[in-house]
């Protein structure tokens, strides 16, 4: 089997919401949601799909940065070879973009890891989870992301999200730890008996950090992700000695050298888990592993993915059972996408697409009618 061919299509699709993080708001509704989508053709005339959606206040990648990198770089180096390798296709990427303490410019290489293994699972005959030979269930629970800054809005988010049937919310925090700890108070209060926790987005300094956290552990939150910048895992120390809570890391949790290091110092007891943040599908299942393994909580969680990121999500984290609700919020943002037909859901539930690949079925009309024009 052979890659025959990569086409590289950016698509720019409506969004009805955005979401604010502790440095701003995400995306714009004028920007929109835009994807790198990836189309490789197998020799046998099979076509995988792939995706990239970066976010470019939660990590360096952006739209354009992705668009060329897998066009100039990625898309030429893996034309003609085993897409069955999927080792080796990370290996070339490596070579054409060099690893650091994450596998560089992961977003995008993601889109290639997705593309090649909806490929081969779609030549097989299998859906992705059963080439993960792992059924650990056969759905995730979804969360609603609560990220407007203040208390009013804050309250609305959470109406809105019961009102749609979720039970669990996860709250953006990192501004101001008062503010914080009253907004995730008026959630806990609203949302009786659903699952709750904040993630700050590297926002706090380490005081604010220790402050906040004693605030949320103070109302029975069990966890807090991300609270200080991924640099400080000093920080992270202190803040797993300071409170009870479970302190996940997300932004500092996107390769495995990382990862290793920071299991090595007692730095980390969660680990969030982003198929597009760490590479792929390929590094998401290691990292995975790698948690189970070392005792740490799986969380899963992305990047406001359209169908095909939130796909191969649903996938990688069902194979893994994780019970916690996953944070997988592009239902929740995108007005409209590039599919022939919806992911299955049951209410908050997504469950496993039973189709072989990702389960995607693609409209090539819709991705024309989406087709963003990136230069270069
Ligand atoms: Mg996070």
């Amino acid at each position: 089997m052979r890659i025959e061919k990569i086409e590289v299509l950016p698509v720019r699709l409506p969004l009805k919401a955005v979401a604010t993080l502790s440095r701003g708001v995400s995306r714009t509704i004028e920007e929109g949601k835009q994807v790198i989508l990836v189309k490789m053709t197998g020799d046998d005339g099979t076509v995988g799909w792939g995706e990239a959606g970066p976010s470019r206040r939660w990590s360096a990648e952006t739209t354009h940065s992705a668009c060329s990198t897998i066009k100039h770089y990625l898309a030429p180096a893996l034309l003609k070879r085993d897409p069955f390798d999927l080792a080796g296709l990370h290996a070339v990427m490596n070579t054409e973009l060099a690893p650091g303490l994450d596998p560089g410019q992961p977003v995008a290489k993601a889109a290639v890891d997705m593309a090649a293994h909806d490929l081969v699972c779609k030549m097989l005959g299998i859906n992705l989870q059963s080439w993960l030979g792992a059924k650990g269930a056969d759905r995730i629970e979804l969360s609603w992301l609560v990220s407007a800054p203040d208390v009013d809005g804050t309250v609305s988010s959470v109406q809105q999200g019961l009102k749609e049937g979720y039970r669990a919310f996860k709250v953006k925090v990192g501004h101001e730890p008062a503010l914080d700890i009253e907004r995730v108070r008026k959630v806990l209060e609203i949302a009786k008996d659903c699952t709750v926790w904040p993630d700050a987005n590297q926002g706090y300094t380490l005081d604010d950090a220790l402050r906040a956290a004693r605030g949320f552990d103070a109302l029975g939150i069990e966890l807090f992700e991300q609270p200080i910048p991924m640099s400080d895992f000093y920080g992270m120390k202190r803040l797993i000695g300071a409170t009870g809570l479970t302190i996940a890391l997300d932004e500092a949790a996107m390769g495995l050298p990382l990862v290793i290091d920071l299991i090595r110092r007692e730095a980390v007891e969660g680990l969030v888990i982003k198929v597009n943040k760490t590479g792929g599908i390929h590094y998401a299942r290691q990292l995975c592993d790698l948690a189970r393994n070392a005792g740490l909580r799986l969380i899963g969680s992305g990047l406001m993915d359209a169908p095909l990121g939130f796909a191969a999500s649903v996938h990688v984290f069902a194979a893994y059972g994780i019970d916690y609700p996953c944070d997988l919020n592009g239902p929740q943002h995108i007005a409209e996408d590039y599919t022939a037909e919806p992911l299955p859901r049951e209410g908050r539930f997504a469950l496993v697409p039973q189709r072989p690949g990702l389960g995607v079925v693609m409209d090539e009309a819709k991705v024309k009618r989406f087709a963003l024009q990136i230069p270069g």
